[in-house]
């Protein structure tokens, strides 16, 4: 076999050609390239192991993907297959292929209301671009090309090509590459602990609700063709709604005649205890993008899911959709996508998240951490978390920005062998779904004993 034992002496050379020739994503290259980056080689089940041979416990499944776990053989067994019988073809014009039309009819099984109608993509920045392009031109097929804009939210995450960074409300990524796309608006998130003051949950809650209502009005609501947001907000720190905020929501959209946009890509697929996340908040979207756990990462596949009032329009007036990727429904990304959905199935891993191990982890989580001097809020559903760091619990006060409090945390975990990431001052949990109960008590005792190291360095000075 070809296989190689890694060792010390060939992390170096890895990090060495890294160094030379590998431009990571969000990261400062130059800084990287002086450090070093991390060699992750293997991973099974909830763990990872890095070249040097360090166990590290996988807090975030991958990035917030790998929902059924490492290793799983029967998805390795259905991209081999696939291979075997067709490895590519392209389901543009006249032609589809067994493993896209069972995927959609998969994902439509498991889909909420009449979102019935799947379209392709390969990650979910190209599912949140097509929703973009879909909505636009449904309302163009309606007689209303004025009515373009959408809305999202502050601090939202909607992927990194020119239209999620549009849409997305990270203000890091709007200061590169612009200008962006036009008609694109933002409201506030509803980051109920961090800018609610003396309001009461709920209030917040139509509160920010409400603010959706004031763009609508202020643009104008014939020019307003959807609101897109994420159930919870993911890469924003795990910010978890008002529980009548999707509600008021959707009473607003319904008002103004105004799309919703569900972007799944992090709540999808078991992650909050349902299915989908709008789920768990009790409202329809008009469609929905979904990524990550949909192949729980194994392959790049991303989808929409479009309900029957968009797809009705195209179908009704056979109106061409100008859009699509050579890799839209690529065979064996779909078939490893159906083996995913199966073993889902097969395994009830949204029920064991929603009745055993989600409500495990939340409780747990607080137990051992809501009273530790650093944790100003914890939040979170199903087995997704975000947790606030402050300086001081009583005022909410949190650390100066340029201490990076968050990072030093992501780094004492790294360095003991759990994977959690910063997000600024909140440290955010999204483990893989067939987590164990022990698995569980592992990433908590990690994670209290590194937020106790972080503690005392700040401490220190
Ligand atoms: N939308 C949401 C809600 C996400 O969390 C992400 C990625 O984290 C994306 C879109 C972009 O997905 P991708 O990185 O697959 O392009």
């Amino acid at each position: 076999s070809s296989h190689r034992t890694t060792t010390a002496a060939n992390t170096a050379d890895i990090q060495a050609t890294d160094a030379s020739h590998h431009m990571h994503p969000f990261t400062n290259t130059g800084a990287l390239n002086r450090k070093g980056a991390r060699v992750i080689e293997r991973a099974e089940g909830v763990y990872l192991w890095d070249s040097e041979g360090n166990k590290i416990i996988d807090g975030m499944a991958g990035l917030w993907c790998v929902n059924m776990g490492y290793g799983r053989k029967e998805l390795v067994e259905a991209a081999h297959q696939q291979m075997q019988t067709l490895p590519y073809y392209n389901t543009f014009f006249q032609t589809t292929h067994t493993p896209a039309a069972e995927l959609a009819k998969e994902i439509a099984s498991v889909t909420p209301g009449d979102l019935n109608h799947i379209f392709f993509a390969n990650s979910g920045s190209e599912a949140v671009d097509t929703v973009i392009r879909l909505v636009r031109q449904y309302w163009n097929i309606k007689g209303k090309p004025y009515k373009n804009i959408l809305i999202g939210r502050e601090n939202a995450y909607h992927g990194s090509t020119i239209g999620g960074t549009s849409l997305g409300g990270m203000s890091g990524m709007h200061k590169q590459g612009g200008p962006l796309v036009p008609n694109i608006e933002r409201i506030r998130q509803p980051y109920w602990y961090g800018e609610a003051g003396d309001m009461s949950e709920e209030e917040f809650g139509l509160a920010c609700a409400q603010a959706l209502e004031e763009k609508i009005l202020a643009v104008g609501p014939d020019n307003v063709a959807a609101f897109v947001g994420e159930p919870i907000q993911g890469a924003g720190g795990v910010i978890v709604p008002p529980a009548n905020y999707w509600q008021e929501i959707k009473r607003i959209c319904d008002k103004y005649d105004v799309l919703i946009a569900a972007d799944e890509v992090i709540c999808g697929f078991g992650r909050t205890g349902n299915w989908f996340g709008c789920q768990s908040f009790d409202f329809q979207p008009d469609l929905m993008s979904m990524a990550k756990g949909l192949s729980s990462g194994y392959l790049p596949i991303a989808a929409v899911a479009v309900g029957d009032r968009i797809a009705n329009a195209f179908i009704e007036h056979d109106e061409d959709f100008n859009h699509g990727f050579t890799y839209s429904g690529h065979p064996v990304a779909a078939a490893v996508a159906i083996e995913n959905i199966r073993l889902m199935k097969e395994e009830n891993i949204v029920d064991y998240v929603a009745n055993d191990i989600g409500p495990y982890f939340q409780t747990k989580l607080r137990e051992m951490l809501s009273e530790h001097p650093l944790v100003g809020h914890i939040e979170g559903m199903g087995l997704v978390a975000g947790i606030a760091l402050v300086k001081d619990k009583a005022t909410k006060t949190l650390f100066p920005d340029d201490l990076d409090i968050g990072l030093i945390c992501r780094d004492h975990c790294f360095e003991n062998g759990l994977i959690m990431r910063a997000v600024g001052s909140r440290m955010v949990l999204s483990p893989p779904l067939v987590i164990s109960h022990a698995e569980v008590d592992e990433v908590l005792e990690k994670a209290r004993h590194c937020f106790d190291l972080t503690l005392a360095s700040v401490d220190k000075g």
